[in-house]
């Protein structure tokens, strides 16, 4: 079988754009490269290939890119796949048993709103004219905005089912068998229902409703009609200036379409009756630490949730509008990450031990806030690579087990450690500070610039978290963003 991967979610209100560059930064491999790179890394690729390779598969890899979330896909990027893909297809298309992807179904490039979609239908229609009639399966990330093209011009897609994403790698998994069941009967059809609901990242964590809800009726109906091979319940991502976006529900089934949709109009209700708790309140930061001063006496740090410049939803990981004026109030212990190159070199040219005066953050854009002065001790220099604490984190669905943030700083002033980092890595996992000597355990105030994707490493350490209202480009106001393509659909609690 055919393999190749192209995983983006991409935020079409950053100004920078992803380049071919940045996925060479993530992920860029070709050919037999994919598996040498790939398989045992805990990422959704490592799942398939345990998977296939145990099956004694023969498996033709293509080409594998995966970026880090940000702005507009550049066009090169796209065509770098496609000129890589598809004369391997063309090649290799007699001895054919199925195509497998891993995508992550948000991503949008420059020229196109769905390229996954154009993809999958490019395959379709090369398969259809050669007369070939084989599955075609994709592996989705939850926060994908589903297409109908994506739907009609693939077999089966499969979406994660767990925000913070644990369960990347074991969706693969997942998806490997119903690929398995496809190429021994290939009877399936399937069926998708968008709705018109918006929601930002911080209203879709599974723990909660309304994606608990939904998902848990999703799994009952799985379980009592054995014709359901899948059902996605995909939330959707909110910086995605496209008409598909937003949440959706598809289903793979071998029995009657028209009651697949059905199952899907239930599911929608389920959704529509939580729908409120899908765009949760967020207070700003002097009312946060007025609940936070009058909290009991407990162990652990307060977490300061930053969803405004949620790095995993592609923002820049340099705002500054909490962690500025938080120190403006005196407050001490405080430990915060920026990505700032700059400020790394300045640290790094100044050298271990020595005392500098910096500006950091607020760089990228005018979005989020503006240079603060610090002046600090560096206590820390390093490459800033770091293995994952936990292997079922967030991170492994986009990096795999190995993370490298560029050579990294730390700053240590009165009031703060600030970690700052040459490349931005969003706060999946404790690996990332304790690799640099910063004990999040130990410390009064944590910063942490993530929706939900943070949860699993942050809250068993946490005494309280508040999510912090803010300036930056991931806000959970969807109000503030300048939409142009989404009309008719519901951005704030109805
Ligand atoms: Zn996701």
């Amino acid at each position: 079988m055919l393999l190749g991967g192209l995983f983006h979610e991409t935020h079409t209100f950053l100004r920078q754009p992803t380049r071919i560059a940045d996925f060479e930064d993530s992920a860029l491999h070709v050919g037999q490269d994919i598996i040498d790179r790939n398989l045992g890394n805990a990422s959704p690729m490592d799942g398939f290939l345990s998977y296939a390779l145990a099956r004694g598969w023969n498996i033709i890899p293509t080409i594998h890119m995966a970026a880090m979330p940000g702005g507009m896909v550049e066009r090169a990027a796209v065509s770098l796949f496609r000129l890589t893909f598809f004369p391997i297809l063309e090649a290799r298309i007699d001895e054919l048993d199925g195509i497998f992807l891993i995508l992550h179904g948000a991503m949008v490039s420059e020229g196109s709103d769905d390229p996954e979609g154009e993809l999958l239908r490019e395959i379709s229609h090369y398969l259809q004219m050669r007369g070939v009639h084989i599955p075609v399966v994709g592996v989705l990330d939850l926060h994908a905005n589903v297409s109908q093209a994506m739907i009609d011009n693939s077999s089966a897609l499969v979406a994660y089912r767990e925000n913070p994403h644990n369960d990347a790698r074991d969706t693969a998994v997942r998806a490997a068998r119903l690929f398995e069941a496809l190429m021994d009967d290939p009877r399936v059809a399937q069926v998708h229902l968008a709705t018109r609901f918006v929601l930002p990242p911080t209203g879709v964590g599974t723990a909660d409703d309304p994606m608990r809800a939904v998902l848990a009726a999703a799994r009952a109906i799985e379980a009592r009609d054995p014709e359901i091979l899948n059902i996605n319940v995909m939330a959707g991502y909110a910086y995605a200036d496209v008409p598909d976006c937003g949440f959706s529900l598809s289903a793979a089934t071998r029995g009657d379409p028209a009651r697949a949709a059905a199952y899907l109009e239930d599911l929608k209700a389920v959704l529509v009756a939580n729908i409120a708790k899908g765009y949760p309140r967020e207070s700003l930061l002097d009312d946060v630490l007025r609940q936070v001063d009058a909290l009991p006496p407990g162990r652990g740090p307060v977490l300061l949730v930053e969803p405004a410049d949620n790095i995993g939803g592609g923002t820049p990981g340099d705002a500054t509008d909490i962690l500025g004026p938080l120190l403006a109030t005196g407050r001490r212990g405080i430990v915060a990450v920026l990505a700032d190159p700059e400020a790394v070199a300045e640290c790094v040219a100044a050298g271990l031990g020595a005392t500098v005066s910096l500006s950091v953050g607020g760089k990228t854009d005018e979005h989020h806030g503006a240079p603060i002065p610090l002046t600090g001790r560096v206590r820390n220099l390093t490459d800033g690579a770091f293995e994952l604490e936990n292997k079922k984190s967030h991170l492994a669905s986009m990096l795999g087990s190995h993370a490298e943030m560029g050579p990294s700083a730390v700053l240590e002033t009165d009031q703060a450690l600030i970690l700052l980092t040459s490349r931005k890595m969003p706060p999946m996992d404790l690996g990332q500070l304790h690799s640099q000597g910063i004990r999040p355990e130990d410390a009064e105030y944590v910063i942490v610039k993530a929706a939900v994707s943070h949860r699993d490493a942050y809250w068993p350490i946490m005494r309280a978290t508040f999510n912090v209202d803010s300036a930056g480009l991931c806000t959970s106001n969807l109000g503030r963003l300048p939409y142009r393509k989404l009309t008719d659909k519901v951005i704030a609690r109805p």
